[in-house]
């Protein structure tokens, strides 16, 4: 039964529509309920898009001009009877394909763990109790709580809202936010004017609702349009793109030159066709790195889900290059910096001092008064008052876990005030809320009306000290006062929070209006939050690796500076406050304040946004960091926008790059050093597939122009391209971390990915490992037939490349060393199995009919490996010098 296109909720009043499913507003369903509603209404998913079957996927593996070219080899084999060679080159195509199939199914699988980990959760009334559950588990007649930067995760008809706005955009199209109430709808209008009802997948852009789900998966709005965002994208980057475009036109030029010398073979040379055919598709075959795009994805797969083990889920893949290349963090503090675990210590009133003992939300500890005895709240009303606005004026709940550890459900900031009413003893009975006005970080307090049990009604707020003390009437020496007693605390890196109030007569007006009216301030609370032993030591790598910690704070700025010295950021004694940065008028001003000061603090939102266009202006590449729906613009203008997956809302992650799934800083530095570590490997399999296809067109063309015989057979030659993509090269993309990786500068971006240096290199290997091939092949073919000639050139080649991937290992440094040879013990697997099958080609009969190859002495093995000996040791002396040149210390 499709209940929701039967029942029209938005007509219903948001009783009748809690009466039909049978709950009630704040208790919600029991756990013990669930597991029924589940079997009956399924998940709350959509419909997975159809995948496109088995055999289309194959078949696109075919689609590839250098596929069509090796196709066109083979009919050309065919047609000269050379059957042989035309089932080796179908074959290599067949097996090309299935390689392709699979490692697509294993980027495909990388990004599918990306998807799960960014998988939406919900809070949701349960038994009573806020919960916070996966929005897959929501059942209709479930009570959702919404806030401001919050997916929908069903479709709600709201039964409560508070300044409550949504973008339906993606559903509506209307771009301007809607408001949400909780009250009936005459008529039928259209969805866009269903203001009671939120849908599934638009966006809280402010203030806090509840409401119960009447729809969910397939049965919402969404599910009906079908429009699932998928968040991940194909597995590319701008590196590998260009690459890409890269080898397709290496294949057009391959053809060409193929063509051509064809057409000096045939009419300049006068060859014999049959032979300078064969020679010309082997030259074709030789040198296309077929192996190449396949490679290049693999290796970036690999890189993110490296990066998704250490906590940083990665949205958008081109980001995984840019990391490598950042030359600015700007971090939040809260929760990145420091653990987000707040404890109030200390407590100022307008009368006394009192400090307070204990750590985090359990509530053991206790108030001391000044003079050193226990207090309980009774006897103080000072602290009564103080604690009554840090308990009341509060979303937040802190509870003793099943497994007796006290948790928290909602701000850390708020559990902490919580906590510390329970250590002073405040009796909690039952009072009721009349009014609220949420927090949000542009106002940086929250009041509420609270009815008290004793009959009095209050006005009660709690926020950014400076802010509290602005809504009080104050004379300039006590203002003086309070303000030496702010610089203390926050000199210690403790978050100060003030808070005020005022009773309310009858016919009070709204909290907005009652706000212009004086209230009494109640005094000031010290909070700690102590830094985060990781991002220390993260911080200190990322300096060292050449980039810039901004901290971009809602916090006071003693309070950030306290902790920014703590952590160790440059400079953390140049700080300008939000209000400093609005005096900017000019561009040029931004640019100055970017890099002239490290914190910034009591910054909001749009500050972010003209920070970070202020750097890019001056050519800095730049992470943003960010939480919160309104910090969205500069995370998407960033060059890699950053959002925190435990405190961030899914707007933010919308907007983000990377999604950190642990908040912390040190992911980031992980993340970039992952990514400068990604961007080397792929540079890494480029320089070392490239020489080898190089090394190969080198003995085909030579032997065509100089008139001598292939050393090499077009069928060995796709053997030695198949084999060694799939052993060698793969190897490759599992190198780990290089230990200068984060002890270098970032990487311009502007820079070319090979550059002359590694041009030259390609061309040196290719000279030294084609040269050898040819070398020996010649000597062989003086003593032995030819076909034992070209088994020894074949194996020269893969001895060559073996000895040459230990060089690729390190791109400049020495890989002379136990870690340069061991290292990586997937390039010691990788050797192994190409040794197997260099084995068989070379002694398996069958192999020896199909390949033409003949069975070689332990002698010819020795001197074909001094062979890639020779190249090894080749290389790490032109590494060398280039070290040398350039004055780089070897690690
Ligand atoms: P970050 O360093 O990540 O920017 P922050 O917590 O310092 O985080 P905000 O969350 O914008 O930044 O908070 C700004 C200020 O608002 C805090 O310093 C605090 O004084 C005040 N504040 C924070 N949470 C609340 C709350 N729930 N109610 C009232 N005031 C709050």
């Amino acid at each position: 039964m499709n209940e929701s296109n039967i029942m029209n909720w938005h007509q219903l009043s948001a009783d009748e529509c809690l009466v039909h499913y049978g709950v009630e507003k704040d208790i919600g369903y029991s756990e013990s309920q669930i597991e029924g509603l589940h079997k009956q209404y399924g998940l709350n998913t959509l419909r997975k898009e159809e995948k496109e079957s088995l055999i289309m996927r194959f078949l696109k593996q075919f689609h590839h001009v250098l596929i069509y070219v090796l196709l066109a080899a083979a009919l050309i084999t065919a047609l000269l009877s050379h059957w042989i060679d035309t089932f080796v080159i179908l074959g290599v195509v067949l097996i090309n394909a299935l390689v392709g199939l699979i490692q697509e199914g294993k980027a495909e699988q990388a990004l599918n763990e990306l998807k799960a980990f960014l998988s939406p959760t919900a809070r949701a009334i349960r038994g009573g109790k806020v919960k916070t559950i996966e929005a897959e588990k929501i059942v209709p007649g479930d009570i959702i709580l919404l806030k401001s930067g919050d997916r929908v995760p069903a479709d709600l008809r709201i039964i409560e809202a508070i300044n409550l706005r949504v973008d339906e955009s993606m559903l509506t199209g209307e771009s301007e936010a809607v408001e949400l109430h909780s009250e009936p709808i005459i008529g039928d209008p259209g969805l866009a004017d269903r203001t009671n009802i939120g849908y599934a997948g638009t966006l809280v852009t402010s203030g806090r609702g509840q409401g119960v789900v009447v729809a969910t998966g397939q049965e919402t709005e969404l599910g009906k349009i079908q429009d699932m965002m998928s968040g991940v994208e194909e597995l590319t980057t701008p590196l590998i793109r260009s690459m890409n475009v890269f080898s397709r036109q290496l294949s057009v030029v391959i053809v060409i030159v193929s063509l051509s010398i064809l057409g000096i073979g045939y009419f300049l040379i006068q060859l014999e066709p049959t032979e300078l055919f064969l020679s010309v598709i082997a030259l074709a075959v030789a040198s296309i790195p077929e192996g190449l795009p396949a490679l290049l994805s693999i290796t970036l797969a690999i890189g993110v889900q490296k990066m998704a083990r250490r906590n940083a889920i990665i949205r958008k893949l081109p980001a995984v290059e840019t990391l490598g290349a950042l030359t600015v963090i700007c971090t939040d503090k809260t929760g990145t910096l420091t653990q987000n675990e707040m404890t109030v210590t200390q407590i100022v009133t307008p009368k006394n001092r009192y400090s307070v003992s204990g750590v985090g939300y359990e509530p053991h500890g206790e108030i001391k008064h000044s003079k050193g005895e226990k207090t309980i709240c009774e006897e103080f009303p000072d602290l009564k008052a103080l604690l009554e606005s840090a308990r009341h004026c509060n979303d937040s709940q802190v509870y003793k876990g099943m497994d007796g550890n006290w948790k928290l459900e909602g701000e850390p900031t708020e559990g902490a005030l919580i906590t510390l009413a329970k250590k002073g003893h405040l009796i909690e009975r039952a009072g009721k809320r009349i009014e609220t006005l949420p927090f949000e970080s542009e106002n940086k307090y929250m009041s509420v009306i609270q009815d008290f049990e004793s009959g009095e009604r209050r006005l009660l707020v709690k926020g950014a000290v400076e802010k509290v003390l602005s809504f009080c009437d104050l004379s300039d020496s006590e203002l003086e006062e309070w303000e030496g007693q702010i610089k203390d605390l926050a000199g210690e890196g403790l978050r100060v929070m003030g808070f005020a109030d005022r009773t309310l007569t009858l016919g009070h007006d709204s909290i907005e209006t009652e706000l212009r009216k004086p209230l009494t301030f109640l005094g000031l609370v010290g909070i700690i939050d102590p830094p985060r032993e990781e991002a220390i030591r993260a911080i200190d790598q990322c300096q060292k690796a050449g980039i810039t910690i901004k901290m971009i704070t809602g916090d006071h700025a003693q309070t950030a500076s306290a902790i920014g010295k703590r952590v160790g950021i440059q400079n953390y004694s140049q700080v300008i406050t939000g209000t400093g940065l609005d005096q900017n008028t000019t561009d040029k001003d931004w640019e100055l304040c970017a890099e002239k000061y490290s914190i910034f603090a009591r910054a909001q939102p749009e500050h972010k946004l003209r920070l970070v266009e202020a750097f890019q202006r001056k050519n800095q590449i730049v992470a943003m960091t960010g939480d919160g729906v309104n910090d969205a613009p500069a995370l998407k203008r960033a060059d890699v926008g950053i959002a925190m997956g435990i405190k961030g809302t899914d707007v933010t992650k919308d907007a983000a790059a990377m999604v950190l799934t642990d908040d912390n800083f040190e992911s980031i530095a992980a993340a970039v050093s992952q990514g400068r570590t990604t961007y080397s490997n792929l540079r890494k399999a480029i320089i070392f597939i490239l020489p080898t296809n190089g090394a190969e067109a080198l003995m085909v063309i030579s032997s065509i122009l100089l008139g001598f015989s292939l050393p090499i057979t077009p069928v060995q030659l796709l053997w030695v391209n198949m084999v060694t993509a799939v052993t060698l090269a793969l190897a490759l993309a599992f190198e780990p971390e290089e230990k200068r990786v984060m002890q270098q500068e970032p990487r311009a971006t502007n820079a070319p990915i090979l550059g002359t240096y590694f041009i030259w290199r390609i061309i040196w290997v290719a000279l030294l490992v084609g040269g050898g091939a040819i070398a020996l092949f010649f000597y062989y073919k003086g003593h032995y037939n030819i076909d034992y000639a070209r088994t020894i050139a074949l194996n020269t080649l893969v001895a060559g490349q073996v000895f040459y991937l230990l060089n690729s290992r390190h791109l400049y440094e020495s890989c002379l060393s136990f870690e340069g040879l061991f290292g990586n013990p997937k390039v010691l697997i990788a050797g192994l199995a190409l040794l197997f099958f260099q084995m068989s080609i070379t002694y398996a009969p069958f192999m020896q009919n199909w390949f033409g190859t003949l069975s070689i002495t332990g002698y010819d093995w020795i001197l074909l490996s001094t062979v890639g000996f020779v190249v090894f040791i080749a290389v790490e002396i032109e590494k060398a010098i280039y070290r040398k040149l350039n004055n780089m210390k070897n690690q």
